[in-house]
């Protein structure tokens, strides 16, 4: 059984906004820059942004903790009729919590090959063997939010190749 949206482009457009805000909340704590929100009726419940190394917590990924919010504002663990926009494509652990949750409609912007399970190295989300599976739809601001990453990763080789520069020249002092 195929699932259908229930947004339009503009809303999809908007809510993938929320998210790359939320993505820029992690860049500014050095964080990977990796944002989401989960909605309800249009309006946003939860919000999360990458906090892994703040809080040293492998599972602080940027779904886990807007599902969570999520979940605290109903008081349920049942997601029904939500949609999860988040700017990079989610894991194996996220992709678990979002069936575990039942979130309808699930929105990404950038794909990872090296760890997605919605399309690139499985497709956890709509495998309809699971009790739940998705609506999902790839490829929102997908630009935009794969530059924040590829900016970041270019920053942090920057950095560290400033940092050995500096101690080279101490080096010669
Ligand atoms: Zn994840």
């Amino acid at each position: 059984m195929e699932k259908q949206s229930t947004l339009t482009m503009d809303e999809k457009e908007f809510f993938m906004l929320e998210a790359i805000k939320e993505a820029k909340k992690a860049q500014e704590k050095m964080e990977v820059p990796i944002g989401a929100v989960v909605v309800l009726n249009k309006q946003i419940i939860g919000r999360g942004h990458n906090l892994r190394e703040t809080t040293q917590d492998a599972t602080a990924h940027a779904e886990m903790l807007a599902i969570q919010e999520a979940c605290k504002n109903l008081g349920s663990f049942r997601l029904e009729d939500t949609q999860l926009f988040v700017t990079l494509e989610p894991c194996p652990m996220c992709s678990g919590a979002i069936l575990l949750s039942r979130i309808e409609e699930v929105y990404f912007g950038a794909y990872d090959p090296k760890g997605g399970t919605a399309g690139s190295l499985l497709n956890l989300l709509e495998d309809q063997r699971f009790n739940h599976w998705c609506y999902l739809e790839s490829k929102i601001r997908q630009e935009e939010c794969g530059q924040l990453l590829s900016n970041f990763f270019k920053k942090i080789r920057e950095n560290k190749k400033n940092a050995k520069k500096m101690k080279e020249n101490h080096k010669k002092d």
